[in-house]
């Protein structure tokens, strides 16, 4: 059973919540029994870790964590003794079953990650899912998570961005996923490890071109390092500083330019239309090549057919 929490949680309120029924009963008033809770702690700072995490965790009665020796630190930091069980990718479809059971009993139960936010790049995507299917109260407690943190920083656009989390680890499959990316106008985050960030910038510059991005190195430690230059001129950093490579990073690159992508869609279209209108097949009615066109590429029909009828007039055999 629940080692019952005082209610002790100062909620922000405006004028309409008081009279308003809570979607999650009894979220700011201690664990509740049956209840699963994602807990995110510190990405390396332990200050970082909220009240509501540390008296949640205190609460529960069991912890769902990643890597148990790992988190058995953190929890002896704050003294926390409650018992730790492992939940990792590779038994996370069991473990998943048995927890889940667990709360169907009543017991509440925390999951934790390493670090930062759980199931962000991180376990616990299939329990979270099978847990909301079995009708089990799922409670987040919010807290540090590296993209989050790197993008608050960057001063990359925020208002629309994309999370890839890390890249493939092997070259040819890595340059495809970028290859899939190059027309992404929201800004995208990476995350990326000491001993692929240089291999990894390199194939985004290959790929991207020198674009803006930012490199948010070991945030929240004694070596935090926050970046933002070209892509090359983030590897030649790397290059002249081999210290540079070392810890944890997030890597934040400037979405596509817009006008850029539109530029190289007209060009295709007519590069497009000159084949179908002259050199495939002269037969090919303006209205057909149009169509095609149209269906081909992501421009406007009005601008197509603008286009083929200025290449179709210079191709006139007596305009020549
Ligand atoms: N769940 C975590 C979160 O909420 O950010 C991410 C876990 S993922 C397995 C670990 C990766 O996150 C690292 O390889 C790195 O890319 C990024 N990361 C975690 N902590 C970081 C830090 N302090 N500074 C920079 N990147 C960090």
């Amino acid at each position: 059973m629940s080692k019952r929490s005082k209610p002790d949680n100062p909620e922000i309120v405006n004028s309409e919540s008081d009279k308003r029924e809570p979607v999650t009963p009894g979220v700011l008033s201690g664990v509740l029994p049956g209840a699963l809770y994602i807990v995110a702690t510190p990405i390396g700072n332990l200050s970082d870790i909220s009240d509501r995490a540390r008296s949640t965790l205190a609460a529960v009665d069991l912890i769902a964590a990643e890597d148990t020796r790992h988190s058995a630190k953190l929890l002896h930091h704050f003294s926390i003794e409650t018992p730790i069980i492992s939940l990792h990718d590779f038994n996370e479809a069991e473990r998943s079953r048995m927890l889940i059971s667990k709360l169907s009993g009543g017991e509440s139960i925390a999951l934790i990650s390493d670090a930062g936010t759980p199931l962000i790049s991180d376990p616990g995507y299939l329990l979270v899912k099978q847990a909301r299917h079995a009708g089990v109260t799922i409670v987040p407690i919010p807290g540090p998570c590296a993209a989050m943190t790197a993008l608050s920083a960057a001063g990359l656009a925020t208002d629309r961005f994309v999370f890839e989390g890390f890249p493939p680890s092997k070259s040819g499959a890595r340059l495809t996923s970028f290859r899939k990316l190059c027309t992404e106008t929201r800004t995208i985050i990476f995350y990326e490890s000491s001993h692929r960030i240089l291999p990894s910038l390199t194939d985004m510059l290959a790929i991207f071109g020198d674009r803006e991005a930012v490199i948010a190195r070991e945030m929240t430690k004694r070596f935090e390092t926050i970046r933002s230059d070209s892509l090359s001129g983030l590897i030649q950093r790397i290059k002249q500083d081999e210290k540079q490579k070392l810890g944890e990073f997030v890597v934040i690159l400037a979405g596509a330019d817009l006008k850029m992508l539109e530029t190289i869609e007209s060009k295709r279209a007519e590069h497009l239309l000159h084949k179908f209108l002259v050199e495939i097949s002269p037969g090919l009615s303006l209205s057909q090549a149009v169509a095609l066109v149209v269906e081909l590429t992501n421009m406007k029909k009005n601008q197509v057919y603008d286009m083929a009828l200025k290449i179709h007039k210079a191709n006139r055999p007596g305009d020549k």
